[in-house]
């Protein structure tokens, strides 16, 4: 955790669920928000952002989208623009995230056009970076790193508040995470990179951690320095895990 610094709980639903499974986990979402003093964030399926927004409205939860693309509008079947995500009720998206570099071949210029089209609608991006096993194996993890930074984070990041989520591509879903000493390296590595970048604004932008987190592990996690939070894949789809991972923050 880094001190001021409020955290924030992401919940990436990935292409899970049905309108009607989205309804329910956004109504147990929202039942037990308030008794966290964390932010918490949902980001559902495209389809199901309109409807989780409009039950989110006035309460304390956010609603993001997953990615987004990087032109506001045009010719580009089958995409979203961003600006449709902020008209929707969007007002974070996730991007980078590892199954899109795969699934996508999206590459960190792409990442950072997604993001500099994001920011212009006024959607808070969430850059995801992180190492793939061979990498970490090799001692590459903390210069995969850095270079996905160098190449995804946009101008004006810092000024909006812009979220970095660190996940370590082979944690993901896997149930296996880095050691803490090993989280806590890399987090120190990201605060000294966003500073270094963005001067003293890079020292109160969140960085998340992600991969594997769930209501046994979040609490050790979430209190190691410059754990900021936590986006949350698989647990975000039972509310109690969710709310029990917040809790711990
Ligand atoms: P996981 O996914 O919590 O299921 O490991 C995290 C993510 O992909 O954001």
């Amino acid at each position: 955790m880094t001190p001021g610094v409020r955290p924030l709980i992401a919940g990436n639903w990935k292409m899970h669920g049905t309108l009607r499974d989205a309804a329910a986990l956004a109504e147990a979402v929202r039942a037990g928000a308030a008794g966290t003093g964390v932010e918490l964030l949902v980001c559902p399926p495209f389809p199901y952002i309109h409807m989780v927004a409009a039950a989110m409205l006035g309460q304390r939860v956010a609603v993001g989208a997953q990615d987004c693309h990087a032109a506001a509008k045009g010719a580009h079947t089958g995409d979203v623009a961003a600006p449709m995500l902020a008209d929707i009720g969007a007002r974070y998206v996730i991007l980078g995230h590892s199954e899109r570099r795969a699934d996508h071949a999206e590459t960190d210029a792409a990442i950072r056009a997604k993001a500099e089209a994001a920011l212009a609608a006024g959607l808070t991006p969430i850059i995801c970076v992180g190492e793939s096993e061979a990498q970490r194996l090799a001692g590459d993890a903390e210069a995969v790193v850095t270079a996905q930074l160098a190449g995804s984070l946009p101008e004006g990041f810092a000024r909006a508040g812009g979220v970095v989520a660190y996940e370590p591509v082979w944690a993901i879903g896997t149930g296996r995470t880095p050691t803490e000493p090993d989280i806590a390296a890399i987090h120190a590595a990201i605060r000294a990179d966003l500073v270094r970048r963005f001067g003293g604004a890079g020292e109160g932008l969140r960085i998340l951690y992600g991969g594997s987190v769930k209501p046994a592990n979040a609490a050790a996690i979430l209190a190691l320095p410059h754990v900021d939070g936590a986006l949350v894949g698989g647990a975000s789809l039972v509310a109690a895990d969710f709310l029990a991972i917040a809790a711990a923050a």
